[in-house]
């Protein structure tokens, strides 16, 4: 006899054969997904390996892309936009995060209730334009007087 491989995770996944729901452009099959995912054994892995690679199509353990993207503070070619509204869990929905580190460009989060954990973007703060070829003593809109 021998040895029986180290189990892949998919070969649990819930929604095998289901791709087309998945990657609907319809917004009520993606809830059709969702009511998958949360009968899924293996959410959890399924949404860490989803945000570690910074998916942004389709629907990933439980969220769909719009759900994603705000998690991950990406857009839709990837590239990081200012996450505007309180940080939630991506796994159990909820607003109890800790910031475990901040790199220049991520932020490593952790849910305090259900202790997933995951990376996100951070945009690159915006700076005012230098204004070197103006003189401050000149108002705006020409010479006083
Ligand atoms: S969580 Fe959803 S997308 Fe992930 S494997 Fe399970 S059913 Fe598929
Ligand atoms: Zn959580």
């Amino acid at each position: 006899m021998t040895d029986t491989p180290p189990k892949n995770w998919r070969d649990e996944a819930a929604c095998a054969g289901e791709l087309k729901l998945f990657f609907s452009g319809d917004w009520r099959d993606w809830q059709k997904a969702k009511a998958i995912c949360a009968t899924c054994p293996v959410r959890r892995t399924c949404l860490t390996d989803s945000l570690e690679h910074e998916d942004r199509f389709g629907v990933w353990g439980g969220l769909d892309h719009y759900q994603l993207r705000e998690t991950l503070s990406i857009d839709k070619n990837g590239d990081p936009i200012p996450n505007l509204k309180a940080v939630k869990c991506p796994y159990c929905r909820l607003r109890d995060i800790e910031t475990l580190e901040k790199k220049r460009s991520r932020i490593h989060y952790r849910c305090e209730r259900c202790d997933f954990q995951w990376w996100s973007r951070r945009a690159p703060v915006k700076r005012e334009p230098k204004s070197d070829n103006v003189d401050p003593a000149v108002p705006a809109g020409g010479e006083a007087g």
